[in-house]
């Protein structure tokens, strides 16, 4: 991350609190147009009557005469002047905290809790931080493993695509570091499974309207964060969809996530088969149009628990599936299908689809059980045997090493201050930015 106005304190959460606490200590007389700033930005977040409200707020606080925060200069010269302010002042202290999140992470760093499901290079188990308790999960990755099957490229991207996004509707990334045999990528812990399992596993099969509505919306959004990134996800399918503690879900497994600069197609197949568009099945050129195509037979799936052009359990070569995606018509026999969902899914499957814009600020219409494990169990991951003979080298190593950076900013600071951690340290350092502050 860049060192500018932006980024160290607006993006970055520490930054951020430290800039407040600066000003509130030594530059009061600013304090009224970095709380304008704040408003702003909360504003600019806001929907309809919040908003609105927001807005009544901003206009009452800061620009009426008789109001404490009157600005006068809100055309925009005293908010630059403000931004100025940080370059010297919080430098020196945001530097000792960006050591501190530069630690080197080891196992040691967590303890380690139960399996929670498991993947093609190894299981992910749920950790918790030692020193501020916070839980994540812990995606493993075989070394060996991976060099058998010549997955480390495949790694690599996933981390540096995951370290990129900051979305509430994908699962972030807070640590990325290797111990002696695995890869290992920590991050948000999603404890009311994957949405495979709600549809196929739990009670009736396929999840009620209102929910694959609700979930629909918010892997939308996570898509959209995606492309706005220029990143195609390619592996848009239930199970990769994961549902928090509090019943919101976010897209996980971003194996098969790829950058796309600004007008670059790429043609290579990738994907899950009963999930894929056309344009891959015909290896055509695409871009993001595939994500669309693979929500239309997710929103289908989740409604009628199987897919368009593929039965449940259905025995059929990889060959017919994809026939049938070229040249069956699809069809909705299942009772639960609405004019509206077919509406929507013909408009994905058409590739003609309108994406209405989508924030996830209503209220989740299911919870997970706090008691409740949300997996099926899976035997340990533990079976080395085929991979005993793979030996690392030093071209390994030093592919191990461009993995494990350690703590990821963002993800990280927001752990610090969630856990008290950054206030206890941080009233020893406030000391030493109000000196700082008068010593320029
Ligand atoms: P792979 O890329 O090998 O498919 P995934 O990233 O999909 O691996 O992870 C495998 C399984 O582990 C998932 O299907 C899910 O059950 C579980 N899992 C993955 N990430 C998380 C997470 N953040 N929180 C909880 N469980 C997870
Ligand atoms: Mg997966
Ligand atoms: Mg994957």
């Amino acid at each position: 991350m860049k060192d500018t106005y932006q980024s160290l304190c607006e993006l970055q959460p520490i930054g951020r609190k430290l800039f407040q606490q600066f000003l509130q200590a030594s530059k009061p007389q600013y304090m009224a147009t970095a709380e304008f700033l704040e408003d702003l930005s909360d504003w600019s977040f806001a929907e309809d009557e919040t908003k609105e409200k927001a807005k009544r707020r901003i206009l009452t606080k800061f620009c009426r005469l008789e109001s404490r925060g009157f600005l006068s200069g809100v055309t925009g010269k005293d908010a630059e002047r403000c931004k100025h302010l940080s370059d010297k002042n919080i430098d020196e202290i945001v530097l000792q905290w960006k050591e501190y999140e530069k630690q080197r992470i080891s196992d040691k760093y967590f303890y380690e809790f139960r399996t929670l499901g498991k993947g093609g290079f190894g299981e992910v188990c749920a950790v918790q931080v030692r020193h501020t308790g916070h839980m994540y999960a812990c995606k493993k990755l075989d070394k060996r493993r991976l060099k058998k099957k010549r997955g480390e490229k495949m790694a690599l991207l996933e981390k540096q695509i995951l370290e990129k996004v900051n979305s509430l509707f994908i699962v972030n990334l807070a640590y990325a570091y290797d111990n002696k045999t695995h890869l290992c990528l920590v991050m948000d812990l999603m404890n009311g499974g994957d949405l495979k399992f709600h549809i196929y596993e739990l009670g009736e099969r396929g999840i009620c309207m209102e929910r694959v509505v609700y979930y629909s919306a918010q892997i939308t959004a996570g898509i959209l964060h995606l492309h706005s990134m220029d990143i195609v996800y390619r592996d848009m399918k239930p199970e990769n969809v994961l549902l928090d503690g509090k019943g919101q879900c976010r897209l996980s497994d971003l194996g098969l996530a790829m950058e796309l600069p600004k007008g670059k197609m790429i043609c290579q197949k990738a994907g899950t088969a009963g999930y894929m568009a056309p344009e891959i099945l015909r290896q055509e050129y695409y871009r993001m149009s595939v994500d669309w195509w693979a929500l239309g037979c997710s929103i289908y799936e989740m409604v009628a628990a199987r897919l368009p052009f593929k039965d449940f359990r259905e025995k059929v070569q990889n060959e017919e599936v994809t026939r049938r995606t070229l040249e069956d018509e699809c069809r909705f026999e299942h009772k639960r299908f609405d004019a509206p969902t077919k509406d929507i899914i013909r408009r994905l499957l058409n590739k003609s689809w309108s994406i209405a814009s989508v924030v996830g600020l209503v209220q989740p219409p299911w919870v997970p059980k706090a008691n409740v494990v949300y997996a099926k169990n899976v035997d340990k991951f533990g079976d080395t045997s085929d991979v005993q003979h793979i030996e690392l080298d030093a071209k390994d190593e030093e592919f191990f090493k461009e993995f494990s950076t350690g703590a990821v900013p963002i993800q990280w600071q927001k752990e610090m201050i969630d856990s008290g951690v950054f206030d206890e340290l941080n009233d020893c350092k406030l000391n030493q930015l109000t000196l700082t502050s008068r010593t320029c």
